[in-house]
């Protein structure tokens, strides 16, 4: 089994060298520093970082993007590629917490994010795979089907979104699997390959003028009278202003950010590739799936019919025996949910940080003088793309306001970046799924 993303195996210049077009051949992003002051520097090479290198770079400044490891080493290369409609939490609890006003404004922005992603991805173009598939929900108890009925009316009537429910009875024709009661479909939603995604934004921000420095973790930002210092493994490097676009990766160069967003670790296992008429039984329309738990599994088929099936299976981790763990639970959730998958060897496990903001909704901003997007709560395919080109546009100085922007984010109370409370947060949630 390898111990990698699938995805990366997907992606030539990851083991090869291969460029992007636009970029040197042989060392597609090791750019050297010609100079050492830049108009921004954003720490993060993910689809945050780079999309808003993209935006920056495109409106005439100079911008560098530092990453400790590879272009999208982070999430971006990690992920389950469901570019789903939507936010964290369900559009009940938008509509409760928020009014239906600014619940509707909030839903809106998710389907605009998923807009956006979808034209930069024929604008440059972008060769990753994108398809708006849908996405479905599967009912992991009777009583789900209920609650889907009435998310139905709500999502119709507060905010124009038409989904389709399928009953239990029909189910066959949208998943072959077992332990269901029935469906929700919503036809917005895409697929992508992650990585070919944030590999082909890192050759769209280069092609537009940023330099991305890969290799180069930052240890420490300090505000000077002209801007920031910015001390890197490769020296300090100087700019007008920084932009942290670390996320789930978030480390104590970025303290106040750290104290904001929770990381929490999300595994996936990834099958041998399956015979097309058997993977046509599993997900005949082949879209994205995740059930209705709190503690819930994700699933989709890759474009070489392989089954990606993920969750998050620890709460302990991330550490080589967690993972060992995690691979386990997950095989054995595959199986109970498609026990044909008996004899498919697994291929590939891998794991990645998803970062969690106390109210689960994505922030950007300001912080201490630095500019932040992030806490996207495992939805920031899209979401990060936007924000990030979002937050560049503030930084190139539009003034404008949006829902998301916050520079008053506050931190999490007697958190320090150790996120001491997870495996009580995980009995907490095990236990609602029982009773919910
Ligand atoms: C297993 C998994 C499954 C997921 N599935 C989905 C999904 O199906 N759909 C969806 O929408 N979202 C999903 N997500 C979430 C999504 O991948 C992320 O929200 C998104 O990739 C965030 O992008 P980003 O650019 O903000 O952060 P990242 O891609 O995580 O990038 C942050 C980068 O910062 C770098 N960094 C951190 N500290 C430093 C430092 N001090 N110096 C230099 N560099 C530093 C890191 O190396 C990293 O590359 C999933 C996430 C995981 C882990």
């Amino acid at each position: 089994m390898k111990a990698y993303p699938y995805w990366w195996d997907t992606v030539p210049s990851i083991w090869t060298g291969q460029s992007e077009p636009g970029l040197r051949p042989g060392a597609p992003y090791l750019e050297p520093i010609g100079h050492r002051r830049f108009d921004v520097i954003i720490v993060g090479a993910g689809y945050t970082g780079l999309s808003a290198a993209r935006q920056l770079a495109r409106s005439g400044a100079s911008v560098a993007v530092l990453d400790r490891g590879q272009v999208g080493s982070g999430a971006s290369s990690r992920n389950a590629g469901q570019v789903l409609t939507g936010l964290k939490l369900d559009v009940g609890t938008l509509v409760s917490t928020y009014g239906e006003a600014r619940a509707r404004e909030l839903f809106e922005i998710s389907r605009e994010a998923i807009a956006s992603l979808e034209r930069v991805v024929a604008d440059e173009p972008i060769r990753c795979e994108f398809e708006r598939t849908g996405h479905l929900q599967a009912a992991a108890k009777p009583s789900h089907l209920v609650a889907f009925r009435k998310e139905q009316a709500l999502l119709a009537r507060v905010f124009s979104h038409q989904v389709s429910i399928v009953e239990a009875r029909d189910q066959s024709a949208e998943l072959g699997a077992r332990g269901y009661h029935g469906l929700l479909v919503d036809e917005h939603s895409a697929a992508i390959n992650p990585a070919k995604y944030v590999h082909g934004l890192a050759g769209a921000a280069t092609r537009a003028g940023a330099a991305i420095l890969e290799h180069t973790a930052v240890s420490r930002m300090t505000q000077t009278s002209n801007g920031w210092t910015v001390a890197t493994a490769r020296g300090d490097l100087e700019a007008r202003d920084v932009l942290v676009a670390t996320n789930g990766y978030t480390d104590e160069a970025a303290p106040a950010l750290q104290r904001r967003l929770i990381p929490i670790g999300s595994y996936i296992i990834c099958t041998a590739p399956l015979p097309d008429s058997f993977a046509a039984q599993l997900l005949p329309r082949r879209r994205m799936a995740f059930d209705s738990r709190h503690f819930l599994h994700y699933f989709r088929l890759t474009a070489d019919s392989r089954l990606l099936f993920g969750g998050r299976a620890e709460f302990s981790g991330p550490t080589l025996e967690s993972a060992r763990r995690a691979t386990n639970i997950l095989q054995r959730a595959m199986l109970a949910t498609f026990p044909d998958l008996a004899s498919t060897p697994i291929e590939y496990a891998w794991s990645g940080h998803v970062a969690f903001t106390r109210d689960q909704m994505p922030h950007a901003g300001r912080l201490d003088d630095a500019f932040f997007a992030g806490g996207y709560c495992g939805h920031g395919i899209a979401m990060a793309t936007y924000l990030g080109g979002l937050i560049a546009r503030r930084i190139a100085g539009e003034r404008f306001e949006h829902p998301l922007f916050d520079d008053h984010f506050p931190p999490i109370p007697l958190y320090h970046g150790r996120p001491w409370f997870l495996p009580l947060v995980g009995l907490y949630y095990r236990f609602r799924d029982w009773i919910d």
